[in-house]
This record gives structure tokens, sequence and C-alpha cells, in this order.
């Protein structure tokens, strides 16, 4: 715990403490005023929590937790390279789709919104939720299969799965990623 009151708005904490967890900082700053629930702003790769002066270590600490698991993925996704999935998507196009596709870009994204994927055909465009650098290849690979998929046919209609289903590990990967979202959430999938 250090005293560092100078870098703080005159109206903020008495005090501020700096810890230090893998690959991200947490800076906790104590509010002193009528701040009754925990706020976080990401200042660089650091993540400012404001917290209420009378909330107890045991009550903030999982909020911390979850709030440091959050940006580490963003922080990690970032440094994700574009170029792997360019790669995939064209040896999968290869081997799955005669090589007769063709996409405009294919890049990670961490604003998914819960999805696995999404594609735009109409702009060739298709993103990969940055959860999936997580993943064997095999299921980014099903997922970036589905995404190719979708150029051809926007629905999920039979005529969609016949092409995915080309792919010979798409079963046991949307059984990975159901279990992965904890719930049977099979909206987009
Ligand atoms: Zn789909």
């Amino acid at each position: 715990m250090t005293e560092d009151k100078d870098d703080l708005p005159a109206k903020m904490a008495h005090w501020s403490a700096a810890r230090y967890y893998t690959g991200v900082d947490i800076r906790i700053e104590r509010s002193a005023g009528r701040v009754k629930t925990v706020s976080a702003r990401q200042v660089g790769d650091t993540l400012v929590v404001r917290a209420p002066a009378a909330m107890d270590e045991a009550e903030l600490d999982p909020i911390i937790e979850r709030l440091r698991r959050r940006l580490e993925r963003r922080v990690k996704a970032r440094a994700l390279d574009d170029g792997d999935l360019e790669g995939a998507a064209r040896r999968l196009n290869a081997r799955h789709f005669a090589g007769k596709l063709s996409w405009r870009s294919i890049a990670w994204v961490t604003n998914q919104n819960g999805r696995w994927g999404s594609c735009t055909p109409a702009e060739g465009t298709i993103r990969l939720n940055h959860r999936l650098a997580e993943t064997p290849d095999w299921v980014r690979d099903y997922v970036i299969v589905h995404e190719l998929a979708h150029l051809l046919e926007s629905n999920h209609g039979p005529r969609f799965w016949a092409l995915v289903n080309r792919y010979p590990l798409t079963e046991r990967a949307r059984g990975y990623l159901m279990a992965l979202s904890g719930e049977e959430r099979e909206a987009e999938m």
C-alpha cells in the first residue's frame, strides 16, 4: 500500500493501492465520497478500479478478478495475429471448398456479444471472437469453416450444414464450444 494522493482527483480517495497481477496492472482507488458501486476504467494496460471505501476485500476481490480477466483477454487479443487467420482460412478453403471462396478480410475481434464468429457476405468480411485463440486449432478451424460457408449460404439451412459438415470435426467442435459457453446457447453456432 502506498500513499499517492497526488495523482488522484481532489474529491477522490484518501489512499490508493497498487497491486500487480501477471500481465495486467490493477490500481485500486478507494473513494471516501458517496460512491456506492465499483467502477473501472482502462488506462493503457492498467485497470483503474474505483471502489467504495467501506467495501471490504472479500467483496471486492472477485469483482477485480473478473475485471482483470476481461482486460487480460483484451490485451491478449491485441497481440493476436490476423495473418494466422488468413493462412488458416486459405488452407480450409483449399481443403473443403476446392479453393473457390474469396473474402476481403478475416480478423480477430473482441466485441462479439457472445458469438464465436460472424460473416458479412456482402462485404466479404469475417470476424472471429478472440476467445477462440484459447481453444485448440481444430475448434477455431471449425468456426472459420462455419463463417466461410456463410459466404455461400447466409442462413443455417440444410445446404449450409452440408457445407460445414465437410469439416470432419464439426460435431466435436460444436460440443466443445457449447461446453465453453457454459450453456446450450446455440443461437449462432
Ligand atoms: Zn452461422
